[in-house]
């Protein structure tokens, strides 16, 4: 089985209106998160900006949340900007909907495969996993894989997922011989 990785290389943009000039995307930028105590009760925001204007937007992390409901370590984490921290709010489905962004993965991601394809025996199997969620459709991500055109796919191609469903959890394929 050859393993074949799908892994980001930068965080994705965020699909965001910018409430100043229209614009629908945003970055993390180096990634930079407020905290604002009231008293026992902390704000956490992940600052974005949108890439036309600059303008800085806060996306809440969390609201009015009492002070020890936070993991020391995380808390921490929020105040140094800790970018693995920066990294999974951002990639948190629950955040991103809460916050009513979507992520733009266009060029923040990559395919890793390995190069010894020529000595495989036909059929190939290959195992797909993600490092990262990244959404991908099957069929297109195999056709990048392979240098195969969509028609080659759909016909030396069996798979165990549907392969026109855009998915981020991993799934395996055979590759046959051409005929
Ligand atoms: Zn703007």
């Amino acid at each position: 089985m050859l393993p074949w990785v799908v892994r980001r290389t930068r965080l994705p943009l965020l699909s965001l209106r910018c409430v100043d000039c229209r614009s629908e995307s945003a970055t993390t930028g180096e990634g930079r998160f407020r905290v604002n105590a009231n008293g026992k009760l902390l704000d956490v925001w992940l600052l974005v900006r949108c890439v036309s204007c600059d303008r800085t937007s806060k996306l809440t992390v969390h609201e009015r949340a009492p002070v020890r409901s936070l993991d020391p370590a995380q808390l921490d984490g929020y105040l140094v900007n800790d970018p693995g921290l920066v990294a999974s709010r951002l990639l948190d489905p629950l955040f991103a909907q809460r916050n009513h962004f979507t992520l733009d993965w266009t060029g923040a991601w990559r395919l890793e495969t390995p190069s010894a394809w020529l000595d495989e025996a036909w059929p190939v199997q290959v195992e797909v996993t993600f490092d990262d969620p990244v959404p991908v459709r099957p069929e297109r991500l195999i056709a990048r894989g392979l240098g195969l055109s969509r028609n080659e796919v759909l016909r030396r191609i069996k798979c165990d997922v549907s392969l026109r469903r855009t998915t981020s959890t991993g799934f395996t394929f055979t590759v046959m011989a051409e005929n």
